[in-house]
């Protein structure tokens, strides 16, 4: 007897990442019903059980789940290419056009990013940043999942800039109402859209706000059952800051107060120690990597092998483009990969199977959507993607009796071989067209908002000495 099914997806090389592997089928078929997955197998037992609205012939294409982005800055995409090769990315870099920002120029930069980053197959974004008008409801407005998480710090303005003193002024008022807003959003949004939006809480980082403050944010989080998504031990900067102001490491002072657990999502720990990873994994807490943008900002590999080698959760994460300049999961999992085989001098590191997990299940896992999304099974969210092996960079395909699809899939795919792109049910894009947004208007508006933004920093004349102008005086840009 027939089923009904909305969308059947037949023919592929369908990656499932279903328990430890990658859960390859071989001329698989997946059925969709509603916003979920009813089914996954072979296409003749499919094609043969389904009666579907509309069929998907993924001949020659590799159906995987839709990859997640965990962390991620996504008004940046305005500042691609402006911040890099610095010593100082956070004061000589960013800080100037974070400035200029406004909650205009952020969505121009919000709407630039998730649909470049939609082409490259992302359906899940962790997206971190003040919150302003507009910035869910564009989620909302082109189909895709995130995880949003309003960044809540107590900085005095333009504290971070003053060369003169040693910590950073708090302004606690400023604190009380980034967390009152945090709540007030969360309130709105966590499982909106069909459960499609769900929001985090976000201390920016353990420096950057009181401890009362930080204990606030973490009774609000456990009330409300909301994870914690907080950038720890980044770099000198938060070093210093918290051997001035406590004494301690960033991960030992955490664990003091209580914030090592299930319900924190630490990213980058590009400074942990092997005792300190050992102490985040144990207490249960999950790591955000973001290979691109540490290396590029910093020249560190995080220590994610070790993370992982523990038992520990790490989910892969681009960024931002001012950090890493490509918001491609595919550019993430290459670099992941080459990265740690480099830092570790070994080929075996962090082979291609590991970063595809990081990607899709074990990315789910270490945002807290494990029984939502990251795998192609029965009962799970339909978030999946359809990448075009017929492109000359992913040639040959073979699958048997040798298989090399993963491999090539991390190290030769760049993003622009996705050709459809289903979340929740529901076509986003097809035959590359973006379905729910429109793609020429968005690029121009964001042109016309990054050079806005660039006239807008120039006009301060604090950013007169600004590394970038230097470079290019020096004929270097
Ligand atoms: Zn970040």
């Amino acid at each position: 007897m027939s089923r009904r099914a909305d969308i059947l997806v037949l023919h592929g090389h369908v990656f499932t990442t279903a328990g430890s592997g990658v859960g390859y089928l071989e001329d698989g078929a997946v059925a969709i019903a509603g916003d979920r997955i009813v089914d996954v197998g072979q296409s003749s037992q499919l094609a043969a059980e389904y009666e579907a609205c509309k069929t998907l012939d993924a001949t020659g294409k590799a159906v995987l789940p839709g990859l997640i982005d965990s962390h991620t800055h996504s008004p940046e995409a305005l500042l691609r290419g402006v911040a890099q090769d610095v010593p100082d990315y956070m004061e000589k870099a960013m800080s100037p056009f974070v400035r200029a920002m406004t909650p205009e120029l952020a969505l121009a930069g919000t709407r630039l990013h998730v649909l470049e980053a939609l082409k490259a197959g992302t359906t899940c974004f962790t997206d971190y940043c003040p919150p302003y008008a507009g910035w869910a409801e564009f989620y909302d407005q082109v189909g895709v999942r995130a995880r949003l998480t309003p960044t809540i710090n107590a900085l005095a303005a333009d504290t971070m800039a003053d060369r003169t003193k040693i910590l950073y002024e708090f302004d606690e008022k400023a604190g009380q109402h980034a967390i009152e807003a945090a709540l007030e959003f969360a309130d709105r949004w966590h499982r909106a859209a069909d459960g499609r939006i769900t929001v985090m809480l976000g201390p920016q980082a353990p420096d950057m706000l009181p401890v009362d403050q930080l204990m606030t944010v973490m009774e609000h989080a456990q009330k409300r059952d909301l994870m914690i998504h907080m950038h720890v031990a980044q770099g000198d900067r938060e070093h210093r800051q918290m051997a001035h102001r406590y004494g301690m490491r960033s991960i030992p002072f955490l664990d003091s107060i209580g914030y090592l657990g299930e319900q924190l999502f630490a990213v980058h720990l590009t400074e942990a120690t092997s005792s300190e990873v050992e102490l985040m994994v144990s207490r249960g807490a999950s790591m955000g990597l973001c290979s691109g943008a540490i290396g590029l900002i910093d020249g560190v590999v995080p220590p994610a092998a070790e993370y992982r080698r523990l038992g520990g959760r790490v989910g892969l994460g681009t960024d931002s483009a001012s950090s890493n300049n490509s918001i491609s999961m595919f550019n993430e999992m290459k670099l992941t990969a080459l990265f740690n085989k480099i830092r570790h001098v070994d080929p075996r590191s962090m082979p291609a199977w590991e970063v595809f997990r990081m990607a899709t299940a074990e990315g789910a896992s270490a945002i807290g959507l494990a029984d939502t999304v990251g795998t192609l099974e029965a009962g799970k969210q339909a978030d999946v993607i359809l990448v075009d092996l017929a492109s000359l960079n992913l040639s040959p395909v073979l699958e048997r009796p040798i298989r090399n699809i993963v491999p090539n899939m991390v190290y030769a795919a760049t993003g622009r071989e996705v050709h459809s792109v289903i979340v929740a049910g529901r076509v986003l894009m097809e035959g590359r067209r973006i379905l729910t947004a429109d793609e020429a208007a968005i690029r121009k508006e964001a042109q016309e908002a990054a050079e806005e933004l660039c006239r807008s920093v120039l006009r301060d004349p604090r950013h007169a000495e600004l590394a970038l102008l230097e470079a290019m005086r020096a004929g270097l840009l």
